[in-house]
Parts: C-alpha cells; sequence; structure tokens
C-alpha cells in the first residue's frame, strides 16, 4: 500500500528562484500519474522533493499518511528508476539485480527470491547467466528496472526515462514500464514534456506550467473534448 500526500508543496531555491508553487496532489494507491509540461516548469523540482534529493521549502509529504517531509531519501521507500542505465559489465544480469540487495547484505536466499521474481515480471528468465553485453538494448533496460524492481519500493518514481532512447526502444521501454505498474500495482510518479506519453501511461494526468499546477485529471478528461 503506498498513497501519496503532497500539500501546499513550494520550492524556492537558494537563488531564490520559485520552482514550485502551491502544488497540491492525492496519489491514490498503485495509482500511476503523469507530471507533464514544458521545460522549466517545474517536473523535475517535484519529483525531486518527492524523492527527497530536493528540499521542500513550504508545505507537507505524507507517505501513507506518515509525514516524511524531512525524512531522508534512503528512508523514504522509493526507488527512481532510469536515473542510471549503467550496468556492471564484468557481473551476471542476475549480479547486477541482486546488486543493492547484496550490498545491504540480504540474507542470499531472500535475494535469490527476489531475483527471480523480479526476472520472471521483466521476461529475463533465460538471461540471468548472461553478461550485459551479451543482451539487446531493450534488456539491458529491464536488467536496469529490476534492480530497482528487486528493492520492492513502495513507490517508483520516473524522470523523462524514455528522452534518450532510440524511437523502437521508447515504444518497448513504455510497454515495459505499463506492464510493470500492472503486475506490481505500483504507485508510480512518471515526469515528461510529451503529451503523448502522458495520454498512453497515464492515470491521471497533472499538467503544471511555470511552477503551477494548471489541470489534473484523467487523459479522457483532460483530452477528449467533444
Ligand atoms: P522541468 O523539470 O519542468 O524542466 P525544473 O524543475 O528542472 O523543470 O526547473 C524548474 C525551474 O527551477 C527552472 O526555472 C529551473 O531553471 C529552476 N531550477 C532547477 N534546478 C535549480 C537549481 N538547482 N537551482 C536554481 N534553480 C533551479
Ligand atoms: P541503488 O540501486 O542502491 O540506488 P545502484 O545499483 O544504482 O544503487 O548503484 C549503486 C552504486 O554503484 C551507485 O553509487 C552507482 O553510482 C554505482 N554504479 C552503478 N553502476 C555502475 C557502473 N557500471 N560503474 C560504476 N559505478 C556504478
Amino acid at each position: 500500500m503506498a498513497t501519496l500526500s503532497l500539500q501546499h508543496i513550494d520550492k524556492i531555491y537558494d537563488n531564490n528562484v520559485q520552482a514550485v508553487f502551491d502544488f497540491n496532489l492525492e496519489v491514490k494507491d498503485g495509482e500511476l500519474i503523469v507530471l507533464v509540461g514544458p521545460s522549466g516548469c517545474g517536473k523535475s523540482t517535484t519529483l525531486r522533493m518527492v524523492a527527497g534529493l530536493e528540499d521542500i521549502s513550504n508545505g507537507k509529504l505524507l507517505l501513507d499518511g506518515k509525514d516524511i517531509t524531512q525524512a531522508p531519501a534512503k528512508d523514504r521507500d522509493m526507488a527512481m528508476v532510469f536515473q542510471n542505465y549503467a550496468l556492471y559489465g564484468h557481473m551476471t544480469v542476475y549480479e547486477n539485480m541482486a546488486f543493492s540487495l547484496t550490498m545491504r547484505n540480504e540474507d542470499p536466499n531472500v535475494i535469490h527470491k527476489k531475483v527471480l521474481a523480479a526476472a520472471e515480471i521483466l521476461n529475463l528468465t533465460t538471461q540471468l547467466n548472461k553478461k550485459p553485453s551479451q543482451l539487446s538494448g531493450g534488456q539491458r533496460q529491464r536488467v536496469a528496472m529490476g534492480r530497482s524492481i528487486v528493492r520492492t519500493p513502495k513507490v517508483f518514481l520516473f524522470d523523462e526515462p524514455l528522452s534518450n532512447l532510440d524511437a523502437k526502444l521508447r515504444g518497448s521501454t513504455r510497454r515495459e514500464i505499463l506492464l510493470l505498474h500492472k503486475r506490481l500495482k505500483a504507485t508510480m510518479l512518471y515526469v515528461t514534456h510529451d503529451q503523448t506519453e502522458a495520454l498512453t501511461l497515464a492515470d491521471r494526468i497533472v499538467c503544471m506550467s511555470m511552477g503551477h499546477v494548471q489541470q489534473v485529471g484523467t487523459p479522457l478528461e483532460l483530452y477528449d473534448t467533444p
């Protein structure tokens, strides 16, 4: 279960630039919210505040009703997906996916179960003993996702995950994210400047402009004008 409550959140950077004004949103359990808007409108700042990578200047952030406004990133039970595509070339797919758990000294049996479960979801079961260099681009992408999934975070955060990919990989990765959303029933916040991406992915879309939330609604509510 993972609900997020963003209450009257402002971000004022040290140089007095106010990037976000009075952001309010209730994210339901299992909901995929897409923040959309032009470059510089405050999407990424909002996401980074939720992740704990940027201080919240005013307002409150609750996760399942618990105030996490001041909580450090590592205590927030969230994963930023695709922030780092880099896989370890000398490790197998299995070792890459297990890495963050191994670092946390988790029980090898638990690690094994989690890696196999993630591999199944991501259709990587037959690739586990390969090295990243033996995989296709799409498979490498899925391994990168797998590294977040094994930690079973409550909330997944995506910052323009498709922007550096070619058209083919973009399509398949978008389908993977939707599949992941369905399979894990995970709460997700997804940032993009691309309206089409927002339309095809979102349960609800939050449109931002110059630091303000302009509109919130389902794709149908926002774009299906009679
Ligand atoms: P978006 O993700 O929608 O492109 P950002 O959240 O990155 O927008 O930026 C929102 C505004 O905040 C912009 O005016 C940007 O220049 C400013 N900004 C972003 N990061 C910083 C920072 N570290 N210091 C000062 N201003 C910043
Ligand atoms: P977590 O899943 O705990 O957020 P990552 O698995 O993404 O962490 O990475 C753990 C650490 O290893 C990070 O500091 C990251 O920058 C670093 N790292 C990840 N991949 C590589 C790589 N291919 N080469 C060097 N460092 C890497």
